[in-house]
């Protein structure tokens, strides 16, 4: 049986690993079906600490990984298929086989919403993203028109944080109004490089011919309008899913899927902890995830030691 197990692979499923393997607690990390999470899809991480001169997302993940492996962690290519968190032990499915375990660390994370173009796929990182914090000041958006597809929160905050980078920032949002807080729709508003393009959906991304993105096609949903808009880069932030599916009905998550903090990291289940993007709708930063790992892990230890594991 299994002291503890991570589910996840990211950020935060791999601290929690370094920090549970310092523990001596042997974790074993099941990297689900994308190994090293979204940080993985990113080109470079500049806003991760210690990395004066930024860091690939994939490199960043496989420093962390060989991090958690050289205290005794266990990296498994794994996908959690069930999970029973209702017996003693915790009982989860993996690729078809029962797996038991005396504590997990759901550090499974989110996952980007996607328009649904294959254009938005085959230019993905050929400058379409879903990170501006993450890609926005990458030379080829620099002093360049680009377009931020959404109307909440993260939309506005991208497209305020993109200002910084490009020439124009045309936030192109399928109603309006938007649906982010008002003091954050009031600064985009109010930015004279923002421009918002309303009532209006992204139908196609240019130029999956000179793989890299020349511009968006837009469609006016009420005019059924059709025009172009120049751009180097296309922000998607049309919100996240976290990945908790699998647990519903057995641990507390709130409307809208993200497991829900009961003291610490711990959940509403006993012996199963969480961390990173699946229990965190607002930060959404590696480093954030990062730190939740390393709490929850402490949490896990702590709990372990009190069973008098
Ligand atoms: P969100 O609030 O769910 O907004 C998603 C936006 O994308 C909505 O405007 C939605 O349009 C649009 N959208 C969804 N699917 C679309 C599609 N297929 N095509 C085109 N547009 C689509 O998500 P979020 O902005 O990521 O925010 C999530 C949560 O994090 C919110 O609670 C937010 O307050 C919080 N957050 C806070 C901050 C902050 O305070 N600084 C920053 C980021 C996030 P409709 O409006 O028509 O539904």
């Amino acid at each position: 049986m299994e002291k503890v197990v991570i589910i996840g692979s990211g950020c935060a499923g791999l601290t929690a690993a370094l920090y549970a393997a310092r523990a001596n607690l042997q974790p074993l990390v099941l990297t689900g079906t994308q190994p090293g999470g979204l940080l993985t899809t990113t080109t470079i991480v500049e806003n991760y600490p210690g990395f004066p001169d930024g860091i690939g997302g994939y490199e960043l993940i496989e420093l962390m990984q060989k991090q958690a492996e050289r205290f005794g962690a266990r990296v498994k290519f794994g996908t959690l298929e069930a999970a029973d968190l209702s017996k003693r032990p915790l009982v989860l499915t993996v690729d078809g086989g029962p797996l038991e375990t005396e504590t997990v660390i759901i550090a499974s994370g989110a996952s980007h919403r996607h328009l649904g173009l294959e254009s938005e796929t085959k230019l993905e990182n050929k400058g379409v993203t879903y990170c501006a914090t993450c890609d926005g000041a990458l030379p080829v958006f620099h002093n360049q028109p680009l377009v931020v597809v959404g109307g909440g929160d993260s939309a506005c905050e991208e497209a305020l944080y993109l200002t910084r980078f490009g020439s124009a920032v045309h936030l192109v949002h399928r109603r309006a109004t938007l649906r982010a807080s008002k003091i954050m729709a009031d600064r985009a508003l109010s930015n004279p490089k923002i421009k918002p393009v309303w009532d209006s959906i992204v139908t196609e991304i240019l130029d999956v011919n000179q793989d890299k993105v020349t511009g968006v096609r837009v469609k006016n949903v009420k005019t059924n309008a059709e025009s172009t808009l120049d751009c180097a880069g296309v922000f998607i932030a049309i919100g996240h899913a976290p990945n908790t599916g699998l647990f519903k009905g057995q641990i507390d998550m709130d409307e809208a899927g993200y497991i829900v903090l009961k003291k610490g990291s711990a959940t509403s289940v006993s012996g199963v902890f969480v961390a990173g993007d699946c229990a965190d709708r607002v930060y959404r930063q590696a480093i954030t995830a990062a730190g939740m790992g390393c709490a929850a892990a402490i949490d896990a230890e702590r709990y372990l030691a009190g069973l008098g594991r």
